[in-house]
Formats: C-alpha cells, structure tokens, sequence
C-alpha cells in the first residue's frame, strides 16, 4: 500500500475555490453578453489597468512587435513554431477521409471537415507565454481553419510583444491584446467590434478555463486547459532528487494554484526530493508562486511497485507525466489517463512546453480521464454522409428502416422508408 509523505489541498478546499471562480466567471459572462464592448472595456480597465479604444492590434503594431525581436529570438520562435507545424502536419496527414460500399449498393463515409473560425486564447498573466501562441494558431491553420483571431493579455502594461511576434508568426488573422473571462467572452458571444468564433481554443488560469467551460454548446472548446500540474514517477535506476526537484519546481513555478506530485517506489528518492525542493526554493527567482503552489499542492507518495504507480497515477490524472524510471515504457504501454507522457530522463515537460512539436495545450482537473491535448482533430469535424446506389438497396434497407420504426412508433419516418420499399422495390413492406 502507498504511502503519502505530503499531501496537497483537501477536495474541500478545491471545491470552495472553484465555486468562487464559477460565480465571477457566470457574472462576467452576462455582462459580456448584456453590453458587448463596453462590458469588455470595463473588466480589462478592472483586471488588467489596460484601457483601449480598440483592443485589435493595428498592422503597424504587429510589425512593430516582429521586429522588435533580436535575430536570434525570431530563430528561436521559428524553430519552435517549425517543430509543431512539422508534427501537426503529420498528424493531419494520418486523418484519412473514408468512403467504402459496406453492402452491394450502399455507400457510407466521412470528411474531416475544418471549423470556420477560431478563437486562441494565449496566457500572460504571469508571464508572456508566447510558445501557446504556437500551440493554437498553428495547429488550426494546419487543419485549415480559414479564421483564426488570437487573444493574449497586455503584460507590465503594454502589449506582450514576444506573445504579439509569435502570434503573428503563427499566422493569426487579427490580434487582440485582451486578456481573462473578457478575452473568451468576447470571441465566444461577439461584441460589437469582434465577430464570435465557433471555437474557443489554449490554456489559461482557472478564470479562463471556468470560462470556456461555461461558453462550451454556445460554441466548442478544444478541452478543459486550466492550471497547470506535473506528476513526476521515478525510482533509483531513472532518477535522482536533484532531477526530481528541478522537474517538479519547473512546472509549479506557473502559479500558486499548480499541483507538482512525486510519486516513487524509493522513499529514499522521496525524502530526498523534498529537501533538495526546499534548498532549490531558496535560489529559484520564480520562487515566489512555486512556493505557494508546492505548500499547498505538492504530493509525495511512496508506492510498492511500478504496478501500483500505475494505479495511482491513472487516479490522478496529471496533465504531464514525467517518467524517470529503470523502464518507462512500461508506463507507456501501461497507463490510461495522462495529457502528455515524457519518457526517459532525457526529455522533460520543458522541452514540450515550448519547443519539441507536440501540443502543450493539454487536460488538467482530470479531464485527461477523456480527452487528450489540443491537436489538429480538435479543429476538424468528422461528418458522415451516405448514398444508396441501387434501387435493391434501397428497398432492401427501407424494409427494415421500416420495421424498425413501426417498434418505436415513429410513422413519419417509417413512412420515408416505406415511400422508397414501394418506389425503388415495387413493392409494400412485409410486417
Ligand atoms: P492568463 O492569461 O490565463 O490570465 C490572466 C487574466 O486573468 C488577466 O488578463 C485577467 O483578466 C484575469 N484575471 C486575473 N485575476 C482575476 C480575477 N480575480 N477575476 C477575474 N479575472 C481575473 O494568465 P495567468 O494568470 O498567468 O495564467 C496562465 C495559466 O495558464 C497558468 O495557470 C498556467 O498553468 C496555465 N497553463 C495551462 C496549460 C495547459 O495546457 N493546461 C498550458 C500553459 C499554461
């Protein structure tokens, strides 16, 4: 049986919290929907000090932000944006369109159709998380979404030019410089100067992905992306504390509400890890969030076996799972519910976070029990369509659309078979 050598927040805690968010979030909401612009204009006065007449970005400011950027921070964003273009394009290449006769004279398929217009949201409350610029924009343009507008909020007061640059690259059709429930909102609902979308897409704080939740069936969302959490599995042979430590501060630095858990079979490793967290604290300049996040968030559990880290690590759900073990494909072959897998010491959440080419956009509070990330597929629809090729088909099929139908007491649809069993066969249904 595990053991846990620290706990984080009781559900209580995160319950109470999260009822908090979701009645600011429901208030903003109808206050978007209510006055449009003005609602907007007021809460980024209110939460983000940033007052315009216009949040969309003019083409002089856009240009200004690209370059603004040093030569070798636009290869470092071009690498990046080159590497997740690169692997979405892959995986819009695996997507095939289907079309097969699955009987004599009736055809079934379906098309991967694109979404028309999304809407990316880029965090930047805390910091200019410019690599989610990337994540959004590019995957939807690989999938052919013809258009694509982009949110981010202002940062220390201005617009975030690294965000703005890296927008631009990814080849946003408009960019905003708004932020929070208002940015979401607006794309969501519509406003009289922004045309709604049909999906909201990127990761935010618990603000930003309550709202979503809430704007989702008036238009999609890619997934449920709010603060982010890592779940670090290691053993002696994978891993070290100091690998361990660094692992996990290297996620909980993003802000006081992101669970960072070790789970181990060594409490050895474990007891270790703490300390070397606790002497990391102490250099670290983001220290301030991952401190607050560590206290009242951060696990550590002692496991048995690989077996049972397995279990535990399915319960939890991380949105990233890091694992340093003696064999971390059997994790791999293994495990079910995780947004992203980092295999091997090797690589690590940093690596996907900004650079590698999969998506960072990924589930947290346990959505990854049934979603993965944002990818390419979350901007295609798979519509089916069917043809019927023969009139035996037709028929064929119409005697049991209609006998079906009669069991559910439906005659107007038995009546649409029937008119084609005596139309196309010739004949009158046989009950
Ligand atoms: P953010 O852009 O998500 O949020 C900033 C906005 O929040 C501000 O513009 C403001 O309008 C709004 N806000 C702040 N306080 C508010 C309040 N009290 N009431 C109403 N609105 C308020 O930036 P952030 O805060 O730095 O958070 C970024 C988040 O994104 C982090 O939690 C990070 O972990 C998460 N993230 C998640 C993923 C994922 O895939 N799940 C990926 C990257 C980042």
């Amino acid at each position: 049986m595990a053991i846990w050598l620290k706990r984080g927040a009781t559900a209580e805690a995160k319950a109470t919290a999260d009822r908090k968010v979701r009645d600011i979030v429901e208030a903003a909401l109808a206050d978007i929907a209510q006055r449009g612009d003005a609602a907007v204009r007021d809460m980024s006065i209110q939460f983000d000090g940033w007052d315009r007449e216009d949040y969309r970005l003019s083409q002089a400011e856009i240009d200004a932000a690209v370059e603004s950027l040093t030569a070798q921070e636009r290869k470092d964003i071009e690498f990046a944006q080159a590497q997740v273009r690169n692997f979405a394009q892959i995986q819009r290449d695996s997507m095939r369109d289907v079309e097969v006769e699955t009987m004599p004279g009736v055809v079934l398929g379906h098309r991967h159709v694109p979404i028309n217009a999304a809407g990316c949201y880029v965090p930047g409350g805390k910091y200019p998380l410019l690599a989610s610029a990337h994540m959004s924009v590019i995957t939807a343009k690989v999938a052919g979404v013809k258009r694509v507008i982009t949110c981010a909020p202002p940062f220390q007061g201005k617009a975030a030019r690294h965000i703005v640059a890296a927008q631009a690259m990814a080849g946003a059709d408009a960019i905003y410089a708004l932020g929070g429930i208002q940015a979401v909102g607006a794309m969501a609902l519509g406003t009289q100067s922004i045309d709604p979308v049909d999906i909201l897409v990127g990761p935010g704080n618990a603000f930003v992905a309550e709202a979503k939740r809430q704007l989702f069936g008036r238009v999609g969302i890619d997934l449920f992306a709010g603060p982010t959490e890592t779940l670090i599995i290691a053993d002696e042979v994978g891993c070290d504390p100091e690998m361990a430590a660094t692992d996990i501060l290297g996620q909980v630095e993003h802000g006081p509400d992101s669970p960072g858990v070790l789970l181990t079979t060594s409490e050895r490793l474990a007891r270790e890890t703490m300390a070397e967290i606790e002497r990391l604290l102490q250099i670290l300049p983001t220290a301030e969030h991952a401190r607050r996040a560590w206290q009242d968030f951060g696990e550590v559990i002692v496991a048995e076996s690989d077996a049972e880290m397995v279990a535990i690590a399915d319960e939890i759900a991380s949105e990233h799972v890091q694992v340093m073990t003696a064999d971390p494909d059997y994790f791999l072959q293994n495990m079910t519910n995780y947004g992203a897998l980092f295999l091997g010491a090797r690589t690590n959440v940093s690596f996907g976070d900004k650079v590698i080419g999969t998506n960072h956009t990924l589930p947290t509070k346990k959505a990854a029990r049934y979603t993965g990330g944002l990818w390419v597929g979350k901007f295609l629809k798979t519509c089916t369509y069917q043809k019927v090729l023969t009139d035996e088909a037709s028929a064929l099929i119409g005697e049991y659309c209609s006998r079906l139908c009669a069991l559910e007491g439906f005659a107007g649809h038995g009546e649409q078979a029937n008119l084609r069993v005596r139309r196309y066969g010739g004949r009158e249904v046989p009950y």
